[in-house]
């Protein structure tokens, strides 16, 4: 039985689906799903689907590339909305400069990583683990923010694409990282290492849907049942059965997400 640890439900993609998304997903052995917020409307939604689902749980976060629409409110709704019973982690919250690169914009940068501190700050609060959006050239300055709480929470390293090293430096925090579809693609050698090389309990599967489908149905619409075509992959590149594969990384999301058994 696999956990899909980051879909994105509330999309509009997924709209008026879900419970055949659900339905699908179980068929397919992934009998459990963490939606994902992305900005606080996202995050009350991830919240209103988990409450009507009782397989899907949520996550509540405010991503890098929302943090320009954050108020200052901003925070203190998320921390409402993480009473809910339903919510298991604080994310996705990061930093992205993929999209910054050749550009020096000082000020984007400092309003991702304030909105990206105070989310820090609420689930060492709420005693919350985090789901980590890292893109571009930005690993030091993630690690540097989430340097002073080290043992107050842990982090995934949600769609890990780094080296093996950096996948061990991460681990050695006391982190986690997830793999995507993306494992499945034939130009994903530095994945394929990572996913191969990470030790039992240290790393989870997810899709990342509606995006990221592995292959056979990469380019299409991604939905939580795909995750099984990610831990099929993951379990020939290890050499493992799937069911040690799933009974691996279920034991993880369970621990890292506070999951009911
Ligand atoms: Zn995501």
């Amino acid at each position: 039985m696999l956990i899909d640890t980051h879909a994105h439900l509330d999309f509009p993609e997924f709209e008026g689906e879900i419970d055949a998304i659900v339905e699908r997903a179980a068929q397919a052995g992934v009998t459990r799903i963490v939606t994902i917020g992305t900005s606080l409307e996202s995050s009350r939604r991830a919240v209103a689907i988990a409450e009507a689902h009782p397989a899907i749980y949520a996550a509540i976060g405010i991503h890098p590339g929302s943090a320009a629409e954050a108020e200052p409110n901003t925070l203190a709704a998320l921390r409402e909305l993480a009473d809910s019973p339903r919510v298991v982690a604080i994310g996705e919250t990061g930093l992205d400069y993929y999209r910054l690169e050749g550009v020096d914009d000082d000020a984007v940068k400092a309003a991702q990583a304030s909105i990206f501190q105070g989310q820090l700050e609420l689930a060492a609060q709420c005693g919350l683990n985090v789901v980590i959006h890292q893109r571009g050239d930005c690993l030091e300055d993630t690690l540097r923010l989430l340097a002073p709480y080290r043992g107050k929470f842990r982090a995934v390293f949600h769609c890990f694409g780094g080296s093996p090293e950096t996948a061990a430096a991460l681990l050695a925090l006391g982190h986690l990282v997830s793999f995507t579809g993306i494992v499945t693609f034939k130009n994903a050698a530095l994945m394929q290492a990572s996913a191969t090389s990470v030790p039992d309990g240290s790393y989870m599967v997810e899709t990342d849907c509606p995006y990221l489908a592995p292959v056979p149905f990469r380019g299409k619409r991604c939905e939580p049942a795909h995750t099984r075509q990610t831990a099929e992959k993951i379990a020939a590149l290890r050499n493992q059965p799937l069911e040690q594969i799933a009974k691996n990384t279920t034991a993880t999301a369970e621990a890292f997400f506070q999951l009911p058994r």
